[in-house]
């Protein structure tokens, strides 16, 4: 495999399956035997799962709700799929923590960086929850900072897109796909790969991000073993 280590972004839509909110435990089976298959295979793998399937808080407070208020229950929601995909990874003997940005020790552990660390090196794929822990952030950014202190070579930003395109594919159909492009270029363009926080840390930190389509059977795998499968954004 290309990586030994990596940090997988899954949007709280995927696991909302053919509907647009809440959780279809269906819908994780298909990208849950991947995320089980390539972690039997050695990657090792920590997972940060959105909460937009249930919850956003800026939509929220867009409105009246109390910005940060309304936040945590966006990062509240993110632990309840985070549970649902230690849940359905299990069930595929593939061995999971889930560890919460803030305590809810009843239900899942800390995160811990160390002891993230150390569960990742002992094959178990860690499951980020609860974000940064901060409200105003996204998961977006929890992804880039998780990937970076858990010294991961890349972020796997599953999405329901095959790739980052010029304009939105879905509204024009002459949209071309690039293979790669910079984070300069994502930036200047708005590109809508990720928010500007998180494109900028990982900038500055050097961290690629492929962008693919997790619908697409086997494609976690090929990226995995560094096929050209969607785009891969890095560098300036
Ligand atoms: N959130 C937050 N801080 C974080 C991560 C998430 O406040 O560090 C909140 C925020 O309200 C966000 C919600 O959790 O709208 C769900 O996360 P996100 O929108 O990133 O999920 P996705 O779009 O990936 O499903």
């Amino acid at each position: 495999m290309k990586y030994s280590r990596v940090l997988i972004k899954l949007s709280g839509e995927a696991l909302a399956g053919d509907k647009s909110f809440g959780i279809d435990p269906e819908a994780i089976g298909q990208f849950g035997r991947e995320i089980a298959d390539v972690a039997a295979s050695g990657l090792q793998l920590a997972l940060v799962i959105g909460g937009g399937n249930i919850f956003r808080g800026m939509a929220a407070s867009a409105k009246g709700m109390e910005r940060a208020q309304a936040d945590y229950m966006g990062m509240l929601a993110t632990v309840m799929n985070a549970l649902a995909v230690q849940d359905a990874l299990e069930k595929l003997d593939c061995q999971t923590r889930v560890m919460t940005a803030f305590r809810m020790s009843e239900v899942a552990e800390p995160y811990i960086r160390r002891r993230a660390i150390r569960h990742l090196e002992k094959g178990r794929v860690v499951i980020c929850a609860a974000g940064t822990g901060n409200p105003y952030f996204t998961t977006d950014s929890a992804a880039t900072l998780r990937a970076m202190e858990l010294k991961c070579e890349a972020i796997f930003k599953a999405t329901k897109v095959d790739g980052v395109y010029d304009k939105d594919p879905a509204k024009f159909g002459d949209a071309t796909k690039y293979a790669d492009v910079t984070f300069s270029e994502v930036l200047q363009k708005r590109l809508g790969v990720m928010d500007s926080t998180a494109i900028s840390m990982a900038r500055d930190n050097e961290l690629p991000i492929v962008v693919f389509n997790l619908f697409k059977e086997g494609n976690i795998r090929r990226v995995a073993h560094g096929e050209t499968v969607g785009t891969i954004v890095q560098g300036g």
